[in-house]
């Protein structure tokens, strides 16, 4: 690599080919991705999905059974995790509780040998980037959770790594106070332009923050893509339920003609976009959302409400149907309809997708 291809992969993660057993377990068979510079991406799946393995590989902390990981387009695999221009925050923050805030931000600059007052010049600057200036004299448990995994981001990025790891880093956090922190590291991303990897299994926390969603299921990339293209272009049943919900119903793609497939679902007739599919048997992913309500015509009813419930904002029905259980969801506007309610319905012209019928 000469100079100029050295500058312009800087940051960017790389595995290649990359397997990992534990004894005769195999986590993760053959996982090939590519991470570029300056994005933050999500590591995002069910639990034992590999996640964290992942993760761990990436930290040095795991050691793969084969195959290779590249940061800043060089081969790091035999390193061992202090040789990597990483570092990690943990779920628990894993802060010194003896030490002072400002120690534990420079803890690591002084142990890879910064001298003190260099250290500490360093870690200042590090609490003022998290909004956290003038409480470097505290003890750790002299601040709220949220600060405190703010100063646990201050301390990685002291180090300057090219790629800052996050595992869970919300988890020890209330729903309010996650949703903030969880937008100052996205600010923080974006602002200093680092690379990031993110682990979560909380799919709204990955859809808010990410430039990609690594979708992992069974140790295999089951789709990466933006949060638009997983939310809308869903490649499977299991993606299309995983991210945000929906209603996977069997569907006869009958013809295709300009990219717009017409597709009977559940008896209905129902135009959108083809995607790769040809006439045929698919499923279809149906947004909650998706589904109008219509008033039934006379003998002419698609089904009945089963279950209606209030939320405020939105009220939420199941619909009992010939084609089994429908979830759905309607701008609030008017009292619930009652069970045994029966209804037509539309579907909408988007939040349906098809998807492979295996
Ligand atoms: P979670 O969301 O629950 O943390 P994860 O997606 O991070 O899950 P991993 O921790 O990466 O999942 O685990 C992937 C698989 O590898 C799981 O089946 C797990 O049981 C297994 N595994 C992980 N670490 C070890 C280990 N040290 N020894 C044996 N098996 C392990």
């Amino acid at each position: 690599m000469n100079q100029q291809q050295k500058m312009a992969e800087h940051g960017a993660v790389e595995f290649r080919g990359i397997q990992k057993k534990f004894g005769e377990f195999l986590a993760i068979p053959d996982l090939n991705l590519r991470i570029d510079p300056g994005t933050l991406v999500t590591l995002l799946g069910p639990s034992g999905c590999g996640k964290t393995t992942t993760l761990r590989m990436l930290a040095g902390l795991e050691t793969p059974s084969a195959g290779q990981i590249l940061i800043g387009g060089r081969d790091v695999t035999a390193l061992p995790a202090n040789a990597r221009a990483v570092s990690m925050v943990f779920q628990s923050y894993a802060l010194f509780p003896h030490m002072t805030v400002l120690d534990n931000v420079g803890y690591g600059l002084e142990a890879s040998g910064l001298r003190r007052a260099e250290a500490r010049d360093a870690a200042r600057a590090g609490l003022e980037l998290v909004g956290l200036a003038g409480f470097g004299d505290r003890l750790p448990a002299e601040l709220s959770g949220g600060q405190q995994q703010r100063v646990a981001v201050a301390r990685a990025l002291v180090l300057e790594p090219e790629v800052l790891l996050l595992d869970e880093p919300l988890s020890n956090l209330d729903a309010r106070l996650r949703r903030r922190v969880r937008t100052e590291i996205r600010e923080l991303q974006q602002r200093l332009g680092f690379t990031a990897v993110y682990v979560t299994h909380d799919q709204d926390e990955a859809l808010a923050v990410s430039d990609k969603i690594v979708v992992m299921q069974a140790g295999r990339i089951a789709q990466a893509d933006t949060p638009e293209g997983l939310y809308d272009a869903p490649n499977s049943a299991f993606i299309a339920d995983f991210i945000g919900e929906a209603n996977v119903v069997p569907c006869d793609v009958l013809r295709v003609t300009d990219g717009m497939a017409e597709v009977r679902v559940m008896g209905l007739t129902h135009h959108l976009p083809a995607r790769g599919f040809a006439p045929g048997a698919a499923l279809m992913a149906i947004r909650p959302n998706a589904i109008e309500i219509s008033p039934a015509a006379a003998g002419r009813a698609f089904g009945t409400i089963a279950s209606a419930a209030y939320l405020g904002d939105h009220l939420e029905y199941e619909l009992a149907s010939d084609h089994g259980v429908l979830f759905m969801t309607e701008a609030a506007g008017r009292a619930p309809l009652a069970p045994g309610h029966e209804i037509h319905v539309a579907l909408k012209a988007s939040g349906c997708a098809l998807v492979p019928a295996t």
